[in-house]
């Protein structure tokens, strides 16, 4: 529910540009779907979805026949290859797991049949634990979904509520073991909810571990203006958390899940050996990917597009046989360069700066050589050869790290 929106950067095209291939690439293709439906609106998201709490399951498992339609006019607009191995696919949302598998199993069939989906492709499905049980992760993973992101958020039950989630902590743990039995297992869980104590936040990561999960996503609780926790947060009803206890649970994080066998691959996730998220990766390598459905983004080098913004408007385009896309680039050749560069120094290898200035058109060090030396100085920025990387420091600070670069 996250990356997709992680990854909607603007760019802008640098003339004259030559396409130099991600680190990395063995011209793979990537491929978003976005399923926009959900039960409800939790209280602090901002996604772009539609409540539909009677018809979701229906929508969402129709909305498969126009996915498909939809990676037709990629492949006749020239940007999504027949041949070339799709080597990852992604059902966010939104609550794609609101879906039956039969649609699921049918995309995934015609995708096999019209495409090179690769043997052993990363297939990833969110999942809203009340929306799936046994039965149906095993018809999913029988269609081909071998990788089950489980929304837990918290295994507090109050804050549950207190969001809106319709999930019980119990369904969320029957769940889990039944996804890990079919597949890999990753869990997303929040952490900084208004009230949240340091042994709270501990609960929940003993909580997690305890299901062991090969993959966890941990994100801090964001007020975004128009949420019913932002409202809240405006009128004195809730209060965030102090900077210090943000920061001192990140650092707990880190150290329980790392010392649990985890590597912090990325500033909000982490993974067993050879757990990682193939698909985020690559974002975060800045590859191609495509988007489909409604609010969706894509990534065709150079330029990143949006999708439809309203499922009217979508399924009259794909009624239509015409696919919507629309550049949204920054005007501002440089703006474009840092706000990929931001996606770069999310991974925990950070970046080659040289391959990186080469692809697009901008060495920060020679654009910003004040400021990278002000980060390095204080501890935020490391730069061993041409690679540069976050510190922990820097992990922990990521958005004032930018905000200096930009
Ligand atoms: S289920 Fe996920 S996408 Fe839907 S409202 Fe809740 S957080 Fe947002």
């Amino acid at each position: 529910m996250v990356m997709q929106h992680m990854a909607h950067n603007t760019a802008s095209v640098a003339p004259g540009q030559a396409f130099i291939a991600p680190p990395g690439d063995s011209g793979g293709q990537f491929i978003y779907i976005h399923v926009p439906f959900c039960e409800q609106k939790c209280a602090y998201c901002d996604f772009f979805t539609v409540r539909d709490d009677a018809n979701g399951a229906r929508r969402a498992s129709e909305w498969m026949k126009l996915i498909a339609r939809e990676m037709e006019l990629w492949t006749d607009a020239g940007d999504l290859s027949r041949e070339t191995p799709i080597q990852t696919i992604f059902f966010g949302g939104g609550t794609p797991s609101l879906a039956n598998a039969a649609a699921v199993e049918k995309l995934l069939d015609f995708a096999r049949s019209h495409y090179n989906l690769a043997l052993g492709a990363e297939i990833t499905m969110e999942m809203q634990p009340n929306t799936a049980d046994g039965d149906k992760v095993r018809a999913l993973a029988k269609a081909g979904v071998n990788r089950f992101s489980i929304g837990a958020q918290t295994f507090r039950e109050e804050s549950l509520r207190r969001a809106g989630r319709r999930h019980t902590v119990e369904q969320t743990k029957t769940l889990f073991r039944e996804a890990s039995r079919a597949g890999t297992a990753s869990l997303d869980l929040i952490a900084c909810w208004p009230d949240q104590t340091m042994e709270a936040w501990r609960a929940d990561l003993d909580e997690a571990l305890a299901l062991g999960p090969d993959h966890i996503s941990v994100y801090e609780l964001t007020f975004h203006a128009g949420t019913e926790f932002h409202r809240q947060l405006k009128s004195g009803r809730i209060e965030s958390l102090d900077e210090e206890l943000r920061l001192a649970m990140f650092e707990e994080t880190d150290r329980v899940l790392c010392a649990a066998g985890f590597e912090h691959y990325e500033i909000s996730n982490y993974a067993r050996p050879g757990a990682r998220s193939r698909h985020n990766e690559n974002y975060w390598t800045l590859g191609n990917f495509v988007g489909l459905g409604a609010g969706a983004h894509s990534f065709i080098f150079p330029h990143r597009y949006t999708n439809a913004a309203s499922i009217a408007s979508y399924e009259k385009f794909i009624g239509r046989g015409e696919l919507f896309r629309r550049p949204c680039d920054a005007a501002d050749p440089e703006i474009f360069a840092v706000e990929n560069l931001q996606m770069a120094l999310r991974l925990a290898e950070g970046v080659d700066l040289d391959w990186f200035a080469e692809r697009f058109g901008m060495d920060i060090r020679q654009r910003r050589p004040r400021q990278m030396e002000n980060l390095q100085r204080e501890g935020l920025l490391k730069l061993q050869g041409a690679r540069a990387s976050l510190t922990s420091a820097g992990v922990a600070r990521f958005d004032s790290v930018i905000e200096f670069l930009l």
